[in-house]
């Protein structure tokens, strides 16, 4: 089956389109045929892609709105200009697979797009205002392309963490306030902590309920997931992608007095609070130089600038923290296992993170740590009884599979599936 993979944004659309078929994930052959990139939707769009060799192609459409330009790209995939043999006309794509932000506690597993799927995901734009709308805006357009008899799967970045129990997800806040605006913690990211943890269970050759694993999903967002017997029972991220660990722009966990101190103080209103603390803190905020770990790391080099220096430590506690919180959680854990932009190439901030944690067994491997940059494998000593691994994330692969299977109505394939190569790096 061709599959189309979505994530639609406001102001970009990605895609991927890959080949996959139940066959293709049991034998880790499934082939990715481009990737790109939307941009700036709303203006005339520039869309880039990546082809299967490598070879990069950028180009403007004179289109403006989603659908258009999907459109638009879709008749250039089709036409002799792109060389992708496999899609000669829009009815070789077989399935559409989103990304879907918040699927809140509706939806446990990827589902098949039908009217009610659709309107399940409408009710939760309430508790994901920014991303809900363009997802929904993304499956109507592709809707509009394909027809509606093309099958498209929404697959939530919540649904992982649906197995996360009461104790972990309510806060101490009054109860009704959860039952009335269902006030607790979701997570997110669960797609990645999902594929890591599937391809960890892969790697050692275990079964799901032997999975016992600390995912530290490390990129522009960050949250960390405790995943016990293949299931996640607890995450940083909460409500919002706001809480948890510090990211590139966002605070991580505060007082929340703080909010209140903040707006008065600075005569905000709470949207504009909220803002600045999703926009304007964590490693920004702190260095004032920049968002980005890899700027940071630089100037720390170049410059040993002391509010830098202070950005990455506080970046690199608050991920400790979380790793002995969620050991505790957890009553004891075989790995900690880096994935993301920044767990997967910066061997400098997974020593730090592992740095006093030795007490709980892990010793990194100073060599094995230094040499897997942007690839997978194992970065403890064989003698650690807690192991750290990098495992690169691929998301689209995961949703690429879950539509196979959701469009073949395989049962129970989002907790029992064991997806494996990540061949390429994101765009
Ligand atoms: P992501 O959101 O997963 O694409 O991750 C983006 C983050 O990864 C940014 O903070 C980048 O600076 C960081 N990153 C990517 N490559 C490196 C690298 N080689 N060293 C340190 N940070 C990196």
């Amino acid at each position: 089956m061709n599959v189309l993979v979505l994530n639609a944004g406001s102001s970009s659309l990605k895609f991927q389109l890959i080949a996959t078929d139940p066959a293709a994930i049991t034998a880790d052959k499934d082939v990715r045929l481009c990737r790109g990139q939307i941009n700036r939707l709303g203006g005339e769009v520039v869309i880039e892609v990546l082809m299967r060799d490598g070879l990069r192609k950028k180009f403007a459409a004179s289109t403006r709105d989603m659908q258009a330009s999907l459109e638009h790209l879709m008749q250039w995939i089709a036409s002799d200009a792109s060389g992708i043999g496999e899609i000669r006309a829009l009815s070789d794509v077989n399935a559409v697979g989103h990304r879907v932000v918040h699927g809140g506690e509706l939806f446990g597993e990827s589902k098949l797009i039908t009217d009610e799927v659709l309107k399940g995901i409408e009710d939760c734009i309430e508790l994901a205002p920014l991303h809900n709308p363009n997802n929904i805006k993304g499956i109507l357009a592709a809707r509009q392309v394909f027809g509606p008899k093309l099958p498209q799967v929404a697959v939530f970045d919540t649904s992982f963490h649906h197995s996360i129990p009461e104790h972990a997800y309510l806060y101490a806040i009054p109860y009704h306030l959860y039952r009335r605006h269902r006030i607790r913690r979701y997570g997110f990211h669960g797609t990645s902590h999902r594929y890591v943890s599937e391809r960890y269970r892969r790697l050692r050759g275990i079964s799901r309920e032997q999975t016992n694993v600390i995912t530290m999903h490390l990129g522009n967002g960050c949250s960390a997931a405790a995943i016990r017997g293949g299931e996640c029972i607890d995450t940083s991220m909460g409500m919002t992608p706001l809480e948890g660990l510090v990211m590139g722009t966002r605070s991580g966990d505060l007082d929340p007095a703080i909010v209140g101190l903040i707006a008065t103080k600075e005569s905000l209103s709470p949207s504009e609070t909220e803002a600045l603390l999703n926009t304007q803190s964590g490693l920004l905020g702190i260095s004032g130089l920049s968002n980005d770990m890899r700027v940071l790391q630089e100037e720390l080099e170049g410059h040993d600038d002391r509010r830098v220096r202070l950005a990455i430590e506080v970046f690199c506690y608050r991920a400790r923290k979380y790793v002995g919180a969620f050991l505790a959680a957890m009553g004891g854990s075989d790995a900690v296992v880096f994935t993301g932009g920044i767990g997967e190439n910066s061997a400098d901030v997974r020593a730090r993170i592992c740095t006093g944690l030795e007490w709980a067994g892990l010793k990194v491997d100073e060599k094995r740590n230094q040499q897997t940059v942007g690839s997978e494998g194992q970065i403890s000593t064989d003698d650690s009884s807690l192991h750290a691994f990098v495992i690169p994330t691929d998301e689209e692969l995961l949703i690429a599979r879950d539509t196979v299977r959701c469009v073949l109505g395989e049962p129970h394939f989002s907790r029992s599936e064991s997806p494996s190569t990540a061949d390429g790096k994101r765009l």
